[in-house]
């Protein structure tokens, strides 16, 4: 479905991405970690249009992203950033409706919101909130729900994990688990290793701006380099 061929990305003269190559088939999950500034979300921002390749190329269904990221939205894929970016001061349902500002048909925008709110009541109950006052979790799952509500085919997550309560980080894995059993390609990235290996069905390993190891999420885990540089594990 997505797929990255030897992209090459730099700030001034940092050199954040140097020739990563990847694959995203349909109606997997593929995940990336990395430590630190291993530039996984400078990954993401360059296939959402965000920040601009040196050179490479991204193919979404057969397609260059060549497109401003607004435009990305409209051909299927959406990016929920790193630090959730909701409007802190809307409210949630007004944080949805945010979400769907591609679509036309205002019937199926209360649809979808509905089948949010049944996906994660919480939202429901506070609906009429300022996003700001919800916790952490809160957000990050608005912050999911509203990526969703353009009706993507890819979602790109960057880091939901980040700054969690552990038991909520096992709340944002069940929903990501239960988004991608509805259909939708999930791209994750994510410092919580052990987690995203446990959860996807292919993982690369990013260092330095360079994949260094990729292989099926459960194979990893059992890796003795990838347990001990990145599970914590000797
Ligand atoms: P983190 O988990 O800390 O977000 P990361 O793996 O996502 O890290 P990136 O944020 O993509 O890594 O950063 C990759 C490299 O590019 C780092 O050396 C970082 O300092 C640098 N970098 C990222 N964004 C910018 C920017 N806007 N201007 C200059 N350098 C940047």
């Amino acid at each position: 479905m997505l797929t990255v061929k030897d992209l090459h990305v730099s700030y001034g003269h940092i050199q954040a991405l140097e020739g990563v190559s990847l694959e995203v088939p349909e109606g997997k999950i593929i995940s990336i970690i990395g430590s630190n500034g291993a530039g996984k979300t400078t990954l993401l921002n360059t296939i959402s249009g965000i920040v601009k390749q040196k050179a490479g190329t991204i193919e979404f269904e057969g397609q260059t992203l060549t497109r401003a990221a607004h435009q990305v939205v409209k051909l299927g894929l959406v990016h929920v950033p790193e630090g959730r970016k909701i409007f802190s001061g809307l409210t949630v349902k007004e944080n949805l409706y945010a979400g769907a500002f591609i679509a036309k048909d205002k019937a199926k925008v209360e649809e979808n919101i509905e089948k949010m709110y049944k996906m994660y009541p919480i939202l429901e109950k506070r609906q009429n909130q300022h996003a700001g006052t919800l916790s952490g979790g809160e957000q990050q799952m608005l912050a999911i729900c509203r990526g969703l509500m353009s009706e993507p085919k890819m979602i790109l997550l960057d880091e939901p994990s980040l700054g969690l309560a552990p038991i909520i980080v096992q709340g944002v894995f069940e929903l990501i688990k239960q988004i991608s059993a509805q259909g939708l390609t999930v791209m994750l990235v994510e410092q919580n290793a052990k987690k995203a290996l446990a959860l996807c069905d292919y993982a690369y390993v990013l260092e330095n701006g360079k994949i260094v190891v990729q292989g099926l999420g459960k194979e990893l885990l059992c890796d003795d380099r990838i347990k001990k540089a990145y599970l914590g594990e000797r």
